[in-house]
């Protein structure tokens, strides 16, 4: 279990050795490399996904659909008193030139709920953003962690559904569903 109520995340990206050529674009120098933070190339992705969330950093990757599975069967393990949600996943297109494009100017386009939406949001909201090679971002929530198992939800958070952004209870800072 982490060290809840002391740590205060901030944002951070973690990239996957498939976006790692854009390391230097990121802004305020908030990236890391896998050999940054001593893992191979070659690291399992579920050892990024823990690394990643013991670090609180958001994934960036090009390997959308194997990251989404690793972070839900991850996050799958969050009790009341134990959360592991993550702190986002940002999937970018293939390449470096269309990554550097995209990177750009995906910030304009980052919004939920036509709010806008800062790389701090996607960190500690858990937010899955997806760009696409126009620049253009798909945003949902990363959490598909079930009711049952959510970090101490707080009842009268919850709407008839059962669901509801409420803060996780954990982490200080943290927007967990
Ligand atoms: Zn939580």
């Amino acid at each position: 279990m982490r060290n809840y109520k002391t740590s205060k995340p901030e944002y951070g990206f973690l990239l996957d050795h498939n976006v790692s050529a854009i390391a230097s674009l990121f802004p305020g120098k908030r990236a890391r490399t896998l050999a940054q933070i001593g893992l191979r190339e070659t690291a399992r992705d579920e050892d990024i996904v823990r690394i990643a969330w013991e670090l609180e950093m958001t994934i960036v990757t090009v390997d959308g659909d194997d990251f989404l599975k690793e972070c839900t069967n991850f996050q799958n393990q969050t009790k009341r008193k134990d959360c592991h949600e993550m702190f986002g996943l940002v999937v970018l297109p293939n390449g470096y030139e269309n990554q550097k494009r995209v990177l750009q100017t995906v910030r304009r386009h980052l919004r939920l709920s036509g709010a806008r939406v800062s790389w701090r949001d996607v960190a500690l909201k858990n937010l899955y953003v997806r760009v696409r090679k126009d620049g253009r971002a798909e945003i949902k929530r990363l959490s598909g962690v079930s009711t049952a198992r959510s970090c101490m939800p707080r009842a009268e958070d919850l709407d008839v559904y059962g669901r509801h952004e409420t803060p996780c209870g954990l982490i200080e800072g943290r927007v967990c569903l």
